[in-house]
């Protein structure tokens, strides 16, 4: 296969959680941009509505849902409006995420719950519902986006690092599990990236901190976390599974 081709998501139908803004948004053009017809997931129509928009005008066939992923009931109702307006998923990304703050001492059950549920659980359930479409087809792509805090501790947000840690290891249990239905699933984990999420990080000391300790010495935009998705979605990583990439300026090896 050529290299361009390798790449090529023409007639493939992705669909991205989370994909109206940030990590999401960059990604959600990424796919498109490569060939991919995408679905966006998201509670906030009016950003669902923006990267429509720009979805649609890279001739992407796509389209956004109003989604909270918290909302059980709500993901199979909405995955089979997926298929039904776009065709069957082959691509699934687990990217919709939050982070509350709150040490052991403190924090509360039911903001763990919260951040459990979005980050970890909603990947899973999804997963579950694209991999029984995926299955017979035999093919599939499911990338989950985890975090530098799946491998290191986090002293004000162990919930959020409970959820990246558990995401790695539901990747690698879904690669063996799935191999035979060849369906690929791995992880990319996005080191410090401008977003909503980091913005209030901006002018702190940590931030200093952070520049100082990753090599490349900046943090990374969201169009950088598209490349890393668009290999993981297509032909050229049809041998890789269970694998985790760092899209982190090297963060995570200093
Ligand atoms: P943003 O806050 O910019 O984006 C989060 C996205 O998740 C939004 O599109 C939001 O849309 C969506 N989302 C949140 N909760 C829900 C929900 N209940 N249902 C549906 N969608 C939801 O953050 P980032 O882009 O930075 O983060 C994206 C992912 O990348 C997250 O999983 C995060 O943990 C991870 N990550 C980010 C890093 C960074 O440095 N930025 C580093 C490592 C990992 P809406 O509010 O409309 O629902």
């Amino acid at each position: 296969m050529a290299a361009p081709e390798m790449f090529n998501l023409d007639g493939r139908v992705a669909v991205v959680t989370g994909g109206n803004g940030g990590i999401g948004r960059g990604i959600a053009l990424g796919l498109a941009e490569a060939g991919a017809a995408v679905a966006v997931l998201a509670r906030n129509q009016d950003k669902n509505e923006a990267v429509l928009g720009e979805l649609r005008a890279l001739n992407s066939a796509s389209i956004a849902l109003k989604l909270d992923v918290t909302d059980r009931d709500a993901l199979a109702p909405a995955m089979s409006e997926v298929e039904r307006k776009l065709g069957p998923v082959d691509i699934l990304v687990n990217n919709a995420g939050i982070a509350l703050p709150g040490g052991v001492l403190k924090v509360d059950a039911a903001t763990w719950d919260r951040v459990i549920e979005t980050n970890l659980n909603s990947g899973f359930l999804l997963s579950q519902i694209a991999a029984r479409s995926m299955a017979p087809r035999k093919r599939g792509k499911i990338i989950n986006i985890a975090s530098e805090y799946s491998r290191f501790g986090n002293p004000i947000a162990p919930s959020y690092a409970a959820s990246k840690g558990g995401l790695i290891q539901l990747t690698k249990s879904m690669a063996v599990e799935l191999a035979a239905h060849n369906i690929q699933v791995n992880a990319i984990v996005p080191g410090w990236i401008e977003s909503e999420m980091t913005a209030p990080i901006k002018g702190r000391p940590f931030y200093d901190d952070i520049i100082k300790r990753t090599p490349a010495g900046r943090f990374g935009t969201p169009k950088e976390c598209a490349g890393a998705a668009v290999f993981l979605a297509s032909h050229a990583s049809d041998f890789v599974t269970g694998a985790t990439i760092f899209v982190d300026g090297g963060y995570a090896i200093r």
